[in-house]
């Protein structure tokens, strides 16, 4: 005989680790800085752990506690996690189906499986209902990674895919047999043994690999505040200058937005009405760009739009709805206000291959806009160069 798995062991080794895993998660969940999410997997780990603990009892604790009491902890645990994943990716599960999807499973527990000389039919029951649970946190998971493209819910995924196959190896072998059967701590199989002890191992990287979903999208939230303008949602000068560094060689237009008599309109209307300008514009810059241009709030009420790919009429053509676009989102806000807000657009072209820089094509758009300015604003001026300047 090699080395041998005392099952006992294994299933005390468990407990320990979840109990300590579960009141690590608690006490983070208790800072206040997580989700409810965390207290959830919190309390799927402590159950599992008590479970564990009531089972390393079996033949000391009353059979009732020992069969009924932890076989339902173990149930109710993992029926815990596929609510806490939703919880993360912001979705709510009815108290309802949690009870059904917890409660049901468990009867048997308390009506067929009760008799502690047949160990086999327990183990295979809650082996088949834990794969279910773990296959559904797998699909969470799954759709978790599509939808916020995080990397380590796409691990997640994975890591319960594999835990959901092993339960349903275990169910399968408990039904061929394969695992034997009689009083749990007394058919000295190896299989199950070392089940249990992969088991353990993989319950402890699941923990880990939930907490980096939570870290991996901190990191994506700060990210993007610190790229993007927090009022009307479009890139700031921060962000605009990243994006614009990312792309692909190309010759592209560009435009710059001024919009005209801002201030007369923020003192007339109110500084909010202003606001709710500034997110119209955005909206309507959305509204008539592709999704590859770039919108960027370039300061006060100043923007620049990146136009990858689009030669100067293109662009001046795209400027024109813009203003018309702008004209139909705020024409609601100014019937409450005299002022109504129009657009002053500077356009130029040129190429994101170096030497040119963002700063030297918005210099062009920049005499354009002022050129407009000049003549009576709300209106497209292209740049044309050093024929103008003489
Ligand atoms: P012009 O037609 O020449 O552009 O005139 P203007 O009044 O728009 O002049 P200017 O561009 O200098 O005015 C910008 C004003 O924008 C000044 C500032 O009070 C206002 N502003 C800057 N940031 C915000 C903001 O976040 N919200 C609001 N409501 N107003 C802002
Ligand atoms: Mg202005």
């Amino acid at each position: 005989m090699g080395m041998a798995f005392d099952l006992r062991t294994i299933y005390a080794m468990t407990a320990l680790a979840c109990v300590v895993l579960g009141c690590v998660q608690g006490a983070a969940f208790f800072t206040g800085r997580f989700g409810r999410w965390l207290a959830w997997w919190s309390v799927n780990n402590i159950l599992l752990g008590l479970a564990s603990c009531l089972i390393v009892l079996r033949e000391i604790a009353p059979d009732f506690l020992s069969i009924s009491v932890g076989n339902t902890m173990t149930i109710v645990g993992c029926a815990l996690l596929p609510v806490a994943i939703r919880e993360f990716a912001g979705r709510k599960t009815s108290p309802w189906i949690v009870l059904l999807m917890a409660g049901l499973p468990s009867l048997p527990y308390f009506t067929v499986f009760t008799d502690p000389a047949h160990s086999m039919p327990r183990i295979v029951f809650s082996s088949a209902v834990c794969a279910l649970f773990d296959m559904a946190v797998a699909w969470e998971a799954r759709r978790l990674a599509r939808e916020e493209k995080l990397y380590s819910a796409e691990l997640a995924s994975g890591l319960f895919a594999l835990t959901a196959t092993l339960y349903g190896a275990r169910a399968m072998m408990g039904w061929w047999g394969s695992l034997g059967d009689g009083p749990l701590f007394h058919n000295g199989d190896q299989t199950h043994a070392a089940l249990g002890l992969v088991a353990m191992l993989l319950l402890t990287l699941r923990c880990m690999v939930i907490m980096m979903m939570a870290t991996e999208r901190t990191q994506l939230q700060l990210q993007s505040a610190a790229y993007h303008d927090a009022l009307t949602g479009v890139l700031n000068r921060a962000g605009m200058s990243r994006a614009f560094g990312e792309l692909p060689r190309q010759p592209l237009g560009v435009l710059l937005i001024d919009i005209d008599n801002f201030k007369q309109l923020n003192d007339s209307c109110g500084h909010a009405v202003g606001d709710d300008v500034l997110k119209a514009f955005a909206f309507a810059a959305h509204a008539v760009t592709r999704p590859g241009d770039l919108v960027a709030r370039h300061g006060g009420d100043e923007f620049v739009v990146v136009l990858p790919g689009l030669s100067q009429e293109e662009a001046a053509a795209l400027a024109q709805n813009m203003r018309k676009a702008f004209s139909t989102t705020t024409a609601g806000l100014a019937t409450e206000c005299s002022t109504r807000p129009t657009l002053s657009i500077g356009v130029a072209t040129g190429q994101t291959t170096e030497p040119e820089t963002l700063e030297a094509i918005l210099h062009k758009a920049d005499q354009a806009l002022y050129r407009r300015k000049r003549d009576g604003r709300d209106g497209v001026d292209v740049f044309v160069g050093e024929l103008q300047a003489a």
